[in-house]
């Protein structure tokens, strides 16, 4: 462990907003490290076939959008850090000149003239910082649907352009109604002879652009109205059960293919215990992504917040960084 460098912050998570934050804070000559568990930076946005609506670079794919903000990093000297972080531990440098720990929920975090805090990973490093960024993102959320489990890799999938390829001419089913179901179904029909969306409404929560897209599209039909029920075959996916909510009546999509689209659960692990959340899970930080913890700073989909875009979680990791420079300099 490297018990005399503390830096001045430490992000959590790789997706765009760790990574913008990482561009300011190295243009703020902030001491840091970015940390995240994957080798391959981008999160979420490494499984989005095409971006659209990142202003300026328009038709990238999740991985080339990512591959430029990595590049803009590398050029700025950003330190990446692969590790699985297993612990965020608030504390103070004691006279003795040891981290100490604090308990988050006493009033010792009031006594101590600079916070600190202790960041360990399973690989056996520790890391002092006197911020942290949290960063971690969001990941995809599971349907419940009889069969979803058994069937997990092996013909249920969450991510339409990891998977997409091992359905090439076959028939597949998305299940879900926004962005990412409608992208997913998009791509998949290119790949696919034909895909099912089922949704459970009649009317679609994504872009009215991504309808408009996949409603032109022959092999693509909306199976609106219907809730997935199950999910069976021998040893690979061969139906899915549906079940229309207002005529009661059922049906049976033949598919070798469910993917999941329903949207996502905030990546809040480390920090559910440090900093107030919403019900869902989603840390309550408004546009500073200032928290209930002094020192701790959240940015991207993991802050309750109103539109999860690139573009927004990008924003987030650069207000991120002016509100650290502010806390630095109290
Ligand atoms: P989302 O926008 O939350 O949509 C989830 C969809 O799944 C909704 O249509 C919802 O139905 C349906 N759903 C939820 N729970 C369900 C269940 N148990 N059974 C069946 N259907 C269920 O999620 P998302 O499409 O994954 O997108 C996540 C976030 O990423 C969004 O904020 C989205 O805008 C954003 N995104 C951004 C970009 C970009 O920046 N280019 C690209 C893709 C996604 P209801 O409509 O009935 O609630």
């Amino acid at each position: 462990m490297d018990s005399l460098k503390i830096y001045d912050t430490i992000i959590v998570g790789a997706g765009p907003a760790g990574m913008a934050a990482a561009i300011y804070a190295a243009r703020a000559e902030l001491s840091f490290c970015l940390i995240d568990r994957s080798y391959a930076p981008g999160g979420q946005v490494l499984s989005t076939y095409e971006v659209d609506n990142y202003p300026g670079l328009p038709g990238l794919s999740g991985g080339e959008l990512s591959d430029q903000f990595k590049k803009h990093c590398d050029k700025l000297g950003c330190t990446f850090v692969t590790a699985d972080i297993t612990d965020i531990t608030p504390g103070h440098i004691a006279p003795n000149g040891f981290f100490t720990e604090i308990d988050p929920g006493s009033q010792g975090l009031d006594s101590v003239n600079e916070l600190i805090f202790m960041i360990s990973t399973g690989e056996g490093e520790s890391y002092l910082t006197k911020t942290v960024i949290a960063a971690t993102g969001a990941s995809h959320k599971k349907a419940g649907i009889e069969g979803e489990d058994e069937f997990a890799g092996v013909g249920v999938s969450y991510c339409a352009t990891c998977d997409g390829a091992f359905f090439r001419k076959k028939d597949v089913a998305v299940v879900g109604g926004g962005d990412v179901a409608l992208e997913d179904a998009i791509f998949l029909s290119r790949l696919c002879k034909k895909v099912y969306i089922v949704h459970r409404r009649d009317t679609f929560r994504a872009a009215k652009s991504l309808v408009t897209k996949a409603d032109a599209i022959e092999n693509i039909e909306f199976v609106f109205d219907s809730v997935s029920q199950k999910i069976s075959g021998n040893s690979n996916v061969e139906e899915l059960a549906v079940k229309n909510v207002k005529t009661e009546g059922e049906r049976v999509l033949p598919v070798s293919g469910v993917f999941i689209a329903i949207g996502i659960t905030p990546a809040t692990d480390l920090f559910k215990d440090l900093v107030a959340c919403d019900e869902a899970g989603y840390i309550l930080a408004d546009e500073s992504g200032k928290t209930s913890m002094p020192g701790i700073f959240a940015a991207g989909d993991i802050r309750k917040k109103p539109l999860r875009q690139i573009i927004t979680a990008a924003a987030d990791g650069a207000n991120c960084i002016t509100s650290v420079e502010g806390y630095l300099t109290k």
